[in-house]
């Protein structure tokens, strides 16, 4: 892919960067400049560029803003102590992506163009990635999405298509130490259905969780779980984090694929645990074997994970039949943590292979 790459005439001055990055917070400060290209079906994907950050014209009439026709990533890049700048596998992200894309009906995004896209963009604005210096966890989050951007109303996919790629410096989630979130049960939303779009990452599933989030917040939680939407019977996932469940045995299970989205930080865990000699297990999670283990001691750590939050203990589980207590421990949630967290800021061996 060609990119042409316009640069800003008036970058962020020094000052005001040290300022954003010494506190970042998440999802309010963007970087200089952006990614965009975009796809017709005779052209296919041309005028791929990178330009000034600023507002998009759309017309009022772009299908997005209608029918939801609509997707997303997150993903981080950081900078390892001698100064370089990693991102954390980039082509689990675009393969994501693609498996968006094809539930969507948009046009696919080549793994290789969604990959350079993010580095070429990372590139020009590495000056927003933070640096940590000691424990600091501070990043640049990566924001591709997709959209349909052709005028029309009626339902069909979209013969217009922009892809575009912007960037946020992120603070450290963890502020003093890792406080357990607290989650609310919902038992009157699901997120996802047999044959819906649970495992695809496309605003209409943030969006019809936000209710259940508004109840969460109600009932003094801070996250929401969602169970299936068949049987409402099993776990799936969080608002935005995926689900562990930590056995006395040393054993882990986590919720199977299918209707929840894919995470991968959630797939990267499964494979460091077992490198952790912990047998991992994909599997449907009834809500009440999490009641009932936690009662009888055999579930010893609950945790969630994501891009975000990297892996964060669970603490009590409110529901409308009263509540289930935090799990004794925390201890192995934070080794599978800081694991995690070593190789993103180069701390450990990526033996994996994962940075990039
Ligand atoms: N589930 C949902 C619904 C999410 O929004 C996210 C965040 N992308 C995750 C799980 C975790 O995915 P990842 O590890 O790729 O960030």
């Amino acid at each position: 892919m060609q990119i042409t790459t316009t640069l800003t005439s008036s970058p962020t001055d020094d000052a005001r960067l040290a300022e954003i990055l010494e506190n970042p917070g998440f999802g309010t400060h963007f970087t200089d400049h952006m990614f965009t290209v975009e796809w017709t079906p005779t052209d296919g994907w041309h005028d791929a560029r990178i330009t000034p950050y600023g507002p998009l014209t759309l017309d009022p009439a772009a299908a997005v803003l209608h029918y939801a026709q609509e997707i997303f990533e997150g993903m981080k890049a950081y900078r390892h102590d001698d100064g370089s700048v990693w991102m954390f596998r980039p082509e689990a992200n675009a393969e994501r992506m693609v498996r968006s894309c094809d539930r969507l009906a948009l046009p696919e995004l080549p793994a290789d163009d969604f990959v350079q896209a993010v580095a070429a963009l990372v590139e020009v604005d590495q000056r927003f990635v933070p640096s940590n210096s000691g424990a600091g966890e501070k990043s640049l989050y990566l924001r591709p999405f997709m959209f349909a951007s052709e005028k029309f109303l009626g339902v069909r996919p979209a013969e217009h298509v922009t892809f575009m790629v912007i960037a946020s410096p992120a603070g450290a989630y963890f502020k003093g130490g890792a406080k357990p979130v607290s989650l609310w049960l919902t038992e009157e939303y699901t997120r996802a259905g047999r044959g819906g779009m649970g495992a695809a990452k496309t605003g209409g599933n943030y969006a019809s969780s936000l209710v259940a989030q508004r109840e969460a917040y109600a009932h003094g939680c801070d996250q929401v779980v969602f169970l299936d939407g068949q049987e409402g019977k099993y776990v799936e996932e969080l608002g935005g984090m995926n689900m562990y469940f930590v056995f006395d045995d040393g054993s882990i299970v986590t919720p199977e694929t299918g209707t929840i989205l894919e995470g991968i930080t959630r797939s990267s865990i499964i494979e460091l645990a077992g490198k952790m000699g912990h047998h991992v297990t994909e599997r449907k999670f009834a809500i009440d074997e999490w009641r009932d283990g936690v009662a009888s001691g055999r579930i010893t750590e609950v945790f969630a994970c994501g891009t975000a939050a990297v892996v964060t203990p669970v603490g009590a589980l409110r529901t409308k039949d009263g509540d289930v207590p935090a799990p004794a421990s925390t201890d192995l949630t934070m080794r599978i943590r800081e694991a995690l967290v070593d190789v993103q800021f180069g701390r450990a061996d990526d033996t994996f292979g994962w940075m990039k």
